[in-house]
């Protein structure tokens, strides 16, 4: 049941109302004129609310300058309570209208959804005479929706003063339960190169050592290491062998695919290439560990050098580290208030938390925005309840972050 709180509801309405004029607002990504509006808009709000507000201009990858809104408490200094959001949408707007209990929008539900639930906090807990926390400092950026580079130069920059890291992303609507996002996985890069012996298959057959097999049993053992449920998991997204001229020269000599050309030689070469999904750091290291023993005991049998090149890494958010605490907080909080919060513990894909600096040593939390449904089509929506809910749940969540 929803308790009629009279002073969640006026500042509900007024929230619903900043909404819809975000709403009306077109900030699709790289819209440098939408995404400035946007900006001003949300900074305008947050100004009058005590905020000192800045629209920083950084370069995109494409050099372009696009705006960066920093919002900050009267004592964000050095260290901070960090708020993320974003101001691009993937569609252009069309004019918002509501519908049973729905606000229909573009970028509705991702993410002017989260803004318009913190500035309801931020008045709620004002009607309430309670302080919200003095160093809050939030950061919106301009390219989330196309994998942009500022915003993860935007959340490594500003989380290095971060005390706490608060996402404005949507929840999701599971039924008639919402989540809160406490675990992301992390990720690591890596390639496997087996350098074999090259031999004729007809005259010296036994004197080869073929790369494509010593690689294939590699490859094939290495995705069977995956766990499901919370485990890590091992993708080979690659796979290319043949004599070394073809696989080191596979700009020039891939059209030799489909040809009856050198099908006599035992393959010397192979290249494996994937990536490394995990929630723990425990578990990326477990897996590269074994990987890696894996490697030896396949050169061991087949007389094939394995070499594994780890490469790129994206930490994990734990889901048992420091958000933990603060995520039970929400859930109790919910819970008072009549309504299911359900925490996610292990959502795959990158996202904000992730370009942290160090995830595991921070509380995050993230998907603190109302849900709804139909995000990056014609058809999004947010459920105007959760607004109201998400509303009441952020302003306990910062009563209890007061005080830096
Ligand atoms: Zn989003």
């Amino acid at each position: 049941m929803v308790t009629t709180d009279p002073m969640l509801q006026h500042v509900f309405r007024a929230a619903r109302g900043f909404l819809d004029t975000l709403c009306a607002v077109s900030s699709p990504s790289g819209d440098r004129e939408g995404l400035e509006r946007m900006a001003a808009v949300v900074g305008a709000e947050l100004g009058r609310r005590g905020f000192g507000v800045e629209v920083l201009h950084e370069p995109d990858r494409e050099g372009r300058s696009l705006p960066v809104l920093v919002a900050r408490g009267p004592d964000a200094g050095e260290r901070y309570l960090l708020l993320i959001g974003h101001l691009d949408t993937v569609l252009p707007a069309v004019p918002p209208r509501r519908a049973n209990g729905h606000l229909l929008g573009t970028g509705a539900l991702d993410m002017k959804g989260g803004f318009a639930a913190l500035v309801g906090a931020l008045d709620l807990l004002a009607a309430r005479g309670v302080e919200a926390p003095s160093d809050i400092a939030l950061v919106a950026v301009p390219d989330e929706e196309v994998g942009g580079a500022i915003s993860e130069r935007m959340v490594q920059r500003w989380g290095r003063g971060a005390r706490a890291v608060l996402v404005l992303e949507p929840g999701e609507l599971r039924g008639d339960r919402e989540t809160l996002v406490l675990g992301r996985r992390g990720l690591m890069e890596w390639r496997l190169i087996a350098r074999g012996v090259a031999a004729h298959s007809g005259l010296a057959y036994w004197q080869g050592r073929s790369a494509i097999a010593a690689a294939a049993r590699w490859t094939a053992a290495a995705q069977a290491l995956s766990e499901p449920g919370r485990g890590p998991t091992v993708n080979v997204a690659r796979l290319v062998g043949g004599d070394a001229e073809f696989v080191d020269g596979l700009d020039e000599h891939h059209d030799l695919v489909g040809t009856t050309s050198r099908l006599n030689i035992v393959a010397d070469r192979a290249l494996a290439e994937g990536e490394l999904r995990f929630l723990t750091l425990a578990d990326r290291d477990r897996l590269l560990a074994t990987l890696e023993r894996l490697a030896d005991e396949v050169a061991a049998v087949t007389e094939v050098s394995l070499e594994l090149r780890p490469g790129q890494r994206v930490p994990p958010v734990d889901p048992s580290g420091l958000g933990r605490a603060l995520a039970e907080r929400a859930v109790a909080a919910a819970a008072a208030a009549g309504w299911t919060l359900e925490l996610e513990e292990d959502r795959g894909g990158v996202s904000f938390p992730n370009f942290l600096p160090s995830p595991s040593e921070l509380p995050i939390l993230d998907g603190l925005g109302p849900v709804g449904g139909g995000m990056h089509t014609r058809r999004e929506f947010l459920d105007l309840q959760s607004l109201r809910r998400r509303i009441g749940l952020l302003a306990d969540l910062l009563a209890g972050l007061g005080g830096s």
